[in-house]
């Protein structure tokens, strides 16, 4: 087999600016060891997040410029109109700046005191709009998601038997959604599969509970679902995409992620009586329904976006790209988890920092340091971000310390990740060196992005 080139080449460039470990510990230091304050000019390769880092293709350029500004009625928000419904069947498409503003509205509307939201795993901003509304979010992710070192090939699957559990325990009249998200960002970008999704419409049916997909990534779990499930190698991506959102009532969706647009976002339904409760909200919040917080430009970029992520070549370059970097750290004894996920590679900061105890932060400690050694931007998803504190003050830690390195979408080149994977493993051999980090400051809600920490020691 001949190596998966990028399938495409580079015709605009952006410089990367060198810094030397010294620069990058006092850098690291005045940011108060969170990479959400260090300046993106100190970065060299910055895996931070794939949302809203995407390169655009020459296509969505051209798109920008015949953007339509209109304010009411533009042909831009017609043409993003048809490629949604198109994609998902749903008639319903009301565009929003991005997907945590279709987040707030659709739990805005059917959140509140005494609700529960259930889901394989709720990425952070779905669950801090769920909590914000005075609802409840329920993680029902299945056994094999828990154990970042035992590969499987839909790790992202909602545990059924639990869901039944849960909604017999709490009341379908209490569950206004279940949602499923894919991939499962939160739980190692693993795959949902069509199997799973289908088995819960049919309990959601049963119970008379909507299910909305959370579809950030769907055509990344549409390929695994091509490559890993009975049936489906040889139907082409789009028709599985399609037969995906077919079980679903409704989605929300973030175009920074499987859009390739740097802003935007969407939500997606069938009901037309909550569709005018999310209309009327849009309208205070975003905008009129046929901007909803966007320019005619960026519904351009969006439109052209979700054509190009289905295309096979790209997707197959995708994922190899993810396995390629996962594999050389398994090789080299790095703890991660596996098989590799869609859009990043989690390292299991629990197993390579096992010195340092959770309520120390070893996540938020290994992130600091690969921004020291070489450069990397990574982040925590682990008790930083969604630990919480008991009645006594001591940490309840998530179920898992994960050190994410999210892979931008046509962004780095082979030699880029060579170069990752070269960096991870030199601090792995001298992982013993580093020191646990305390809170010094910290936010009642999504703490991760503004906490400022200090060393222990
Ligand atoms: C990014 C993301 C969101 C939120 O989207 P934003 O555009 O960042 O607001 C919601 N769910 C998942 C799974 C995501 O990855």
């Amino acid at each position: 087999m001949k190596t998966i080139i990028e399938p495409f080449k580079i015709k605009s460039v952006e410089p990367i600016y060198f810094n030397t470990p010294i620069e990058r510990k006092r850098i690291l230091k005045n940011a108060f060891y969170n990479p959400f304050l260090i300046h993106s000019d100190d970065v060299l390769i910055d895996l931070l997040t794939d949302s809203g880092t995407s390169a655009m293709s020459s296509n969505q350029w051209a798109g920008i410029m015949q953007g339509d500004e209109s304010y009411a009625g533009s042909p831009s928000f017609f043409r993003f109109e048809k490629v949604v419904q198109a994609l998902t069947g749903m008639p319903i498409v009301i565009p929003t700046h991005q997907g945590r503003a279709a987040e707030k509205i659709l739990f805005s509307i059917l959140g509140g005191k005494g609700k529960y939201f259930l889901s394989n795993t709720l990425f952070d901003t779905t669950r801090a709009n769920i909590e914000f509304s005075g609802a409840e979010g329920i993680d029902l992710l299945c056994a094999a998601g828990k154990l970042p070192s035992v590969p499987a090939p839909f790790k992202g699957n909602l545990d059924t038997d639990a869901l039944k559990k849960c909604i017999a325990e709490k009341g379908a009249s209490n569950i206004p959604l279940v949602i499923i998200t894919v991939t499962n960002n939160s739980g190692g970008g693993q795959p949902v599969s069509m199997q799973n999704i289908k088995d819960v419409r049919a309990i959601c049916t049963e119970h008379q509970i909507p299910l909305f997909i959370d579809a950030c990534r769907f055509a990344e779990n549409s390929y695994f679902v091509k490559l890993r499930e009975e049936g489906y190698a040889d139907i082409a991506v789009a028709e599985i995409a399609h037969e995906l959102f077919s079980y679903a009532d409704g989605c929300t969706m973030s175009a920074k992620k499987d859009a390739f647009a740097n802003i935007g976002g969407f939500l997606a339904m069938h009901n037309e009586k909550l569709a005018m409760q999310c209309r009327n909200l849009l309208v205070i919040t975003e905008g009129f329904p046929t901007y909803g917080g966007l320019a005619g430009r960026d519904l351009e970029a969006i439109a052209i976006g979700l054509q190009e992520v289905v295309e096979e070549p790209y997707l197959h370059y995708r994922i190899r790209s993810i396995e390629y970097l996962t594999n050389k750290l398994i090789e080299a004894g790095v703890p991660v988890m596996q098989p590799a996920g869609g859009h990043a590679v989690y390292v299991d900061a629990n197993a390579f920092l096992s010195h340092i105890p959770v309520d120390q932060y070893p996540g938020q400690a290994l992130v600091g340091a690969f921004y020291e050694h070489g450069g990397i931007r990574s982040v925590e998803i682990g008790s930083l971000m969604f630990g919480k504190y008991a009645q006594d003050g001591t940490l309840i830690p998530a179920q898992m310390e994960l050190v994410r390195l999210a892979i931008p979408r046509r962004v780095y080149t082979q030699s880029h990740i060579d170069y990752v994977s070269e960096v991870i493993i030199e601090v792995y051999n001298k992982r013993h060196e580093i020191g646990g980090l305390k809170i010094i400051e910290e936010a009642p809600l999504l703490r991760h992005f503004t906490a400022k920490l200090a060393p222990i020691n």
